[in-house]
């Protein structure tokens, strides 16, 4: 099946008891049982709901995996994978990861005995030379937010497997519309459905895609241990927005695409980070491993001037000034400022993160109106 046939219907069967096409919301705790633990299935909302059901089989289906997992939000989703792990074994990932993923593992995981190592994760074989007896995990973000690198998701699985280790890929910026991480040796697949997934900035929630049963057990196990899930409105929502994933992604890219190029273009901007060109360092781990690149620009402005960039963030109208990213409305945010504050000012110095960089998350709107909202802003 292709992949906006499978958005459409994969996982997803019509309510068997009515025949409703759209999967009912099952607002409901509990279940009835015919005589002690006689019953269908369900007994209790936090450890299974029908509509949560059909929402982690479409995902399973659209991430070429076998199960998937729903949670209250993707960190929540996050801290799951991180409950796999015990006091002393270590974790490998980017200097330039999501910043609450970064304060969960430095803040939350780190108290616990947990150790991490945050490098650049451009040349597999420099990453290898951390790799000890205690490593369990490898954790990779591509394209990374906010400066787009790109991380050769099937050099880390081959990495991997090598040293027996479980690869996780976050995989909220792509989306698998764009790349199905589980074909190119990851273990885990962890999203934000907040983001793309879900698309209509209208529910916070994450998710966990895995192939393997005995992994699936574990997480499933905290899932409802922890019990960190959603409520069956929210997984409706995210079911409905999964119907159009492809339509969006198709124009996301598009726009990005657009904006990318006109802001090279233009005389006042500086740098711009899109995997889209060819001169970008990953580009062609990029072209090798996604469909496209996706509908986030970061960019700086020539002079590095923190008041320059202060002024196009609050004279752009159509792109809002705000947190998140991936609905169908443009937004721009100032990570030094917002997304990426909790990480201290000289490790995002290191990663290359400027005070003066502004992201991009391109919708689904008219490009030649989004282009003028930039021409007007930055001048
Ligand atoms: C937003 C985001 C998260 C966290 O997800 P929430 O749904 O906000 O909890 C994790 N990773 C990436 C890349 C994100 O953009």
């Amino acid at each position: 099946m292709k992949f906006g046939t499978k958005a459409i219907h994969a996982g997803v069967e019509p309510d068997p008891t009515t025949g409703a096409i759209m999967t009912p919301i099952y607002q409901t705790s509990t279940y009835v049982q015919r005589s002690p633990g006689d019953h269908k299935g369900y007994e209790y909302s936090r450890t299974h709901n029908p509509t949560r059901t059909q929402l982690q089989n479409a995902l399973a289906a659209l991430e070429n995996g076998k199960h998937g997992l729903c949670f209250s939000s993707g960190m929540a989703a996050e801290d799951a994978i991180m409950k796999l792990l015990k006091p002393g074994d270590e974790v490998i990932s980017t200097n330039d990861l999501y910043g609450g993923s970064y304060r969960l593992f430095t803040k939350i995981f780190q108290n616990y005995g947990i150790k991490f190592h945050f490098t650049n994760m451009g040349n597999v074989a420099n990453v290898e030379k951390l790799v000890n007896e205690n490593t369990k995990m490898i954790w990779v973000e591509t394209p990374t937010n906010p400066l787009l690198n790109i991380i050769d998701i099937k050099a880390y699985g081959e990495l991997c497997r090598k040293h027996n280790l479980l690869l996780v890929a976050d995989n909220t910026f792509a989306t698998p519309y764009l790349q199905t991480p589980l074909d190119m040796g990851a273990d885990i697949v962890m999203h934000s459905l907040t983001k793309y997934m879900g698309g209509h900035s209208d529910v916070v929630m994450g998710a966990i895609v895995v192939k393997d049963d005995d992994l699936h057990e574990r997480l499933a196990f905290i899932q409802n241990a922890s019990g960190a899930t959603p409520g069956p409105q929210d997984c409706f929502l995210v079911l409905r927005g999964l119907k159009t994933l492809h339509l969006r992604m198709e124009r996301h890219c598009q726009n990005g695409r657009k904006v990318a190029e006109y802001l090279k273009g233009n005389a006042k901007v500086g740098k711009v980070y899109w995997p889209g060109f060819e001169e970008h360092p990953n580009h062609e781990v990029a072209q090798k491993q996604m469909r496209d690149f996706g509908g986030m620009v970061s960019f700086e402005l020539k002079g590095d001037n923190l008041d320059d960039a202060t002024r196009v963030l609050e004279n752009l109208k159509l792109f809002a000034l705000a947190e998140s990213l991936g609905g169908v409305e443009s937004l721009c945010g100032h990570p030094a400022s917002m997304t990426h504050a909790s990480i201290p000012r000289e490790d995002r110095m290191k990663a290359g993160l400027r005070d003066t960089l502004i992201r991009l998350s391109v919708g689904v709107e008219d490009a030649e109106d989004l282009l003028a909202d930039l021409e007007q802003a930055i001048g």
